[in-house]
């Protein structure tokens, strides 16, 4: 199986490139955002729940979060492998995350992060807003708010996975094509 972390900062670019690498990797991707996206298109309680944290640019709690990513994964256990997008954001969710796929038999395969500025992130979400209608893609306070959560709670992910020879950097400045390229010649050595 082939298990990817995408990582990165918002608007880095993980949800672009996850939809074209599960084309051609033939992978399950599973995105916490559009989950809770769904949930909150419903109007369900787990989605009511999400959006009192989402609408601030804060991450959803993990008591949410961890039980609906591992109903996800334990749902879906027929497949090639995952691309998790936007999981895990803090350590406890990475914690969670490689005790489930160990219960599966598998582990991550590594985590590949899109590194790109804080100015350009923020060019890129107000753009996005432009046509998303995500409220968090449009204003600049709260997409400010989601980069200093990255850089606080979600980096340390990244140093997580690091000594285990897992965590990788990736320009994710370039078009779509290039940085797909960076990607796959990075997946093809796992
Ligand atoms: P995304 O689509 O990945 O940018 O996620 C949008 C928002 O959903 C984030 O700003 C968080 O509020 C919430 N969210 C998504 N994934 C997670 C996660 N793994 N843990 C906590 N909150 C999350």
């Amino acid at each position: 199986m082939i298990n990817l972390i995408l990582f990165g900062p918002p608007g880095s670019g993980k949800g672009t490139q996850a939809t074209k690498l599960v084309e051609k990797y033939e992978l399950l991707h599973i995105s916490t955002g559009d989950l809770f996206r769904y949930e909150m298109g419903n109007d369900t309680p787990l989605g009511k729940k999400a959006k009192e944290y989402i609408s601030k640019g804060e991450l959803v709690p993990d008591e949410v979060t961890i039980g609906m990513l591992v109903n996800k994964v334990i749902a879906n256990p027929d497949v090639k492998g995952y691309i998790f997008d936007g999981y895990p954001r803090n350590i406890d969710q990475a914690e969670a995350l490689d005790k489930i796929l160990a219960e599966m038999g598998t582990e991550v395969s590594g985590l590949i992060s899109l590194q790109v500025d804080d100015e350009e992130i923020v060019k890129r979400i107000l753009n996005r807003g432009k046509t998303s209608g995500r409220s968090d893609d449009n204003d600049e306070n709260i997409i400010r708010n989601r980069i200093e959560v990255y850089k606080g709670e979600t980096r340390p992910v990244f140093d997580f996975y690091a000594p285990r020879d897992k965590a990788f950097e990736v320009d994710g400045i370039g078009s779509i094509e290039e940085i797909f390229d960076r990607l796959c010649a990075r997946i093809d050595q796992f």
